[in-house]
């Protein structure tokens, strides 16, 4: 049976955490639980998922949707939309299989690129190889999760960019079936004559909306400016967390704040685990925020300790109870902690 390999790239950055990723979750299971009842996608499709942030790494390697197990999803630091694309290519490559007079190879992979952010590396070399080795051989679908991500890095991959308003739970159900659909649709017209991958969007779908790409877009690089997240460790665990605020543009203007600063608000505090550091880039320079601009302060999701925002004399944020002394669990220092009175600034994370 001749296989019709199906990637999904999946960028797993830091302003990813949260409901996003919990949605993402749960929509490749029910991608999967989908796909399990159709007798099609049984005999042809085989998935591969392959995460990256600052990294990238292969989560489920390219297998029959009837032994798919969905996987649990990572979190790291940055957004390295190249190393994603490499390792990508570097798994297409490896899987492939080619037609012989033997056998006949592999159907045109297609792969769903979903990303939330703006890389914070330079995509150059990875996009032209895409362009000269994959671009023909290969359909790929790249969406735009919320209104952050570059459009114009994504529009040299393929013609095919959605963007996708991840407003509400509804809007992942409906994109996930979105997904589940186009597959089935695919695997179904393989044998009829028509050779390319067709995107249909029902005009009911407000979720999801294809870019027109014959106008011009404005270029974006660097910081992530929808969010801010900010990386803690726990003192009584070791664990690593995230704090994640989110732009809060309109209510900055009714509590009258001036609006020339930047605000967020606190969207929640998350455990991660030794993944984390894995998947994040390694020499990042570090951004720093002023805690004036960040509205809301979390409790510790690691140990429940009342502040999750201390911040020791080396410049890194831990938790802390009552206590008036702590030791810090980056440095190890035993410091006297006292408020601080004003906004100081923290070291952000890249998004
Ligand atoms: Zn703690
Ligand atoms: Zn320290």
């Amino acid at each position: 049976m001749r296989r019709l390999p199906i990637y999904f790239l999946i960028d797993v950055s830091e302003s990813m955490i949260g409901e996003p990723i919990m949605a993402v979750e749960e929509g490749m299971a029910k991608i999967i639980q989908a796909l399990k009842t159709d007798p099609y996608a049984i005999e042809t499709a085989w998935i591969s998922v392959i995460v990256f942030a600052g990294q990238a790494k292969t989560l489920v390697p390219l297998q029959e949707i009837i032994n798919f197990y969905p996987p649990r999803f990572p979190i790291g630091g940055g957004t390295s939309l190249s190393k994603g694309l490499g390792h990508l290519m570097y798994e297409m490559r490896k899987n492939q299989v080619k037609t012989t007079p033997e056998q006949k190879g592999d159907w045109k992979p297609i792969v769903f690129l979903l990303t939330d952010g703006t890389p914070t590396d330079d995509t150059t070399a990875a996009i032209s190889e895409w362009k000269n080795n994959w671009q023909r051989t290969a359909n790929m679908v790249a969406i735009s999760i919320g209104d952050g991500a570059n459009l114009h890095v994504l529009q040299q991959l393929t013609e095919n960019v959605l963007t996708f308003k991840n407003s509400s739970p509804q809007a992942y159900k409906t994109f996930f079936k979105w997904i589940t659909d186009s597959i089935k649709t695919n695997t179904e017209r393989l044998d009829s004559n028509h050779a390319g991958f067709e995107i249909n969007l029902q005009k009911d779908n407000d979720a999801l909306s294809k870019i027109d790409l014959s106008k011009p877009l404005k270029e974006e690089f660097g910081q992530d400016t929808n969010y801010v997240v900010l990386q803690g460790k726990c003192q009584h665990t070791q664990r690593p967390y995230l704090m994640k605020y989110r732009r809060a543009l309109e209510e900055a203007a009714i509590s009258g704040l001036d609006l020339h600063t930047l605000y967020y608000r606190l969207v929640g505090a998350y455990q991660v685990d030794h993944t984390y550091e894995e998947l994040s880039e390694k020499n990042a320079a570090p951004v720093k925020i002023n805690t004036d601009e960040l509205i809301g302060s979390p409790t510790c999701p690691c140990c429940g300790n009342q502040v999750a925002f201390a911040m020791c004399s080396c410049g890194k944020l831990h938790c802390m109870g009552d206590q008036e002394v702590c030791t810090c669990p980056w440095c190890g220092v035993e410091g006297r902690y006292g408020n601080s009175g004003g906004g100081f600034d923290v070291q952000r994370a890249q998004g």
